[in-house]
């Protein structure tokens, strides 16, 4: 991946010293040698990554105004390559999220204008990792500013216990402490499923800057050197809680639009796009493995009229019941979504043809068997269905042809007096025929 750094500084020779070795490495260099013509170049070649040489004040302003990284002089190579590394990284996960959101918000969500600057920062939670009191003692007293709670521990084993049972916004873990590695803790936070997406900032010394590098190759996000200034590691932290909340709302929209978009909000079934590309996906595997499969089309019996006697409301209240019956009578590998209006599918992945008539036999019982209660006015009401079905053999189908046959089985059954099951090629299915054999297979 090739990413875009701005380089900015008001002393050339620094400037075209870090131009040389971040193209070298391949990267997209822009540089500036002020604070107008960086905000120039922001603003036409939008950077991914802004990175500037400047003194500890000016350092800390520019975290705070938004900017990514801030490098102190003199410049240590191995340290400035992997901070770039570890920053370009972010800003890719970063954005693919913004990507996944944005196609999922074309299926109809809309998306507020969001950037990582608009993140709150305070009242974040903290888990401190440091076995010297006077750097904790330090550190949370700089933290009570933003408001946040900060928990400090004095080993990895408590960090992990910690970070097993809470979620921190943020780690900080000391290179330094006595009894143990804090490059090996950042490293198992790191592979750890739960800790994965915390950001962690490492405290070290410059000796440290070989396991600093290390640090951030395998994914730690910031360091800080010692002694720390206050207001550095105040920043530092602030930039990544930032993120962190960005990034885990980007996360949590995605999926909200994204189950939005795939299931049906009156029954919480999927809905048809879902069923498509799912049956798509499931007779390509057929295909290859030679197994059939059993497609449903399930219509409710004269629901119109249902809706008329009693109101719409109370037509919604059956097809919720009746994807809630149809779902609990299905293996947990079959598939049931709403088609639209009071017709289903269901699929049911590698099936025998008898057991196919079994489980629609079953279903077409499940609806009619108990009447569906809907409240005091109305009391109970028996509804029925009939359904279609078909057997799709392994072979080059389309999805399209495969709810056609369906259909047409589904019209016979309609044709034939509604509450019964037609499959293709098979008629009208015999209901005492079914009944008696489940009741075998149960026996
Ligand atoms: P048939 O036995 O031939 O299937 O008769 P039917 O009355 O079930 O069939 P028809 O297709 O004529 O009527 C379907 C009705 O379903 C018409 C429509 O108003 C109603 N409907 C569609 N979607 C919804 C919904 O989300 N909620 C409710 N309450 N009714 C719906
Ligand atoms: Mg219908
Ligand atoms: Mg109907």
């Amino acid at each position: 991946m090739s990413a875009r750094v701005l380089v900015v500084d008001d002393i050339l020779p620094n400037v075209k010293l870090l131009e040389a070795k971040l193209s070298s490495e391949y990267y997209d260099v822009l540089t500036a040698s002020s604070g107008e013509e960086a905000l120039v170049k922001i603003q036409n070649d939008s950077p991914d990554i802004i990175t500037a040489l400047t003194d500890s004040a000016d350092k800390v302003r520019g975290l705070q105004a938004g900017a990514d990284d801030f490098l102190s002089k003199p410049v240590n190579d191995t340290a400035l390559m992997a901070r770039v590394r570890s920053l370009v990284r972010l800003k890719m996960t970063v954005d693919e999220w913004r990507v996944r959101e944005n196609t999922a918000s074309q299926f109809g969500v809309t998306e507020e204008k969001a950037s990582v600057m608009n993140e709150p920062v305070e009242g974040a939670s903290i888990l401190l990792v440091e076995d010297q009191d006077f750097e904790s003692d330090k550190i949370i007293a700089t933290f009570r500013q933003d408001n946040d709670s900060v928990q400090s521990v004095k080993t990895g084993m408590q960090a992990m216990e910690y970070a097993a049972s809470q979620d921190f916004d943020l780690m900080i873990v000391s290179l330094n402490l006595r009894a143990e590695d804090g490059l090996r803790l950042c490293s198992h936070l790191r592979s750890n499923e739960r800790t994965r997406s915390v950001p962690i900032l490492m405290l070290a010394t410059e000796d440290d800057m070989g396991r600093v590098a290390h640090g951030l190759e395998i994914g730690v996000h910031d360091y800080i050197l010692r002694p720390i200034d206050r207001n550095e590691i105040l920043a530092r932290a602030r930039t990544q809680i930032r993120r962190k909340r960005f990034q885990d709302r980007l996360r949590a929209n995605y999926e909200v639009s994204l189950s939005m978009a795939l299931t049906d909000s009156l029954t919480g079934l999927y809905n048809r796009r879902y069923m498509e590309v799912h049956l798509q996906k499931l007779l390509q595997k057929n295909e290859l493995q030679n197994k059939n499969l059993c497609v449903l089309l399930l219509d409710i019996d004269h629901f119109k009229s249902i809706n008329d006697s009693h109101g719409h409301a109370i037509g919604d209240e059956v097809l919720k019941t009746f994807a809630f019956r149809l779902k609990d009578s299905l293996r947990s590998f079959d598939l049931v979504t709403r088609l639209g209006g009071e017709e289903f599918v269901a699929i049911l992945p590698d099936i025998t043809v008898d057991l196919a008539h079994l489980v629609a036999e079953r279903l077409r019982r499940s609806i009619a068997e108990k009447p569906f209660k809907c409240g005091a006015k109305v009391g109970a009401l028996t509804v029925t269905t009939s359904i279609g079905g078909a057997i799709i053999e392994a072979g080059n189908h389309s999805v399209q042809s495969v709810l056609d046959r369906a259909d047409k089985a589904l019209y016979e059954a309609k044709n034939s007096g509604r509450h019964c099951t037609v499959f293709e090629g098979d008629g009208k299915l015999d209901p005492n025929k079914f009944h008696y054999e489940e009741r075998q297979m149960i026996e």
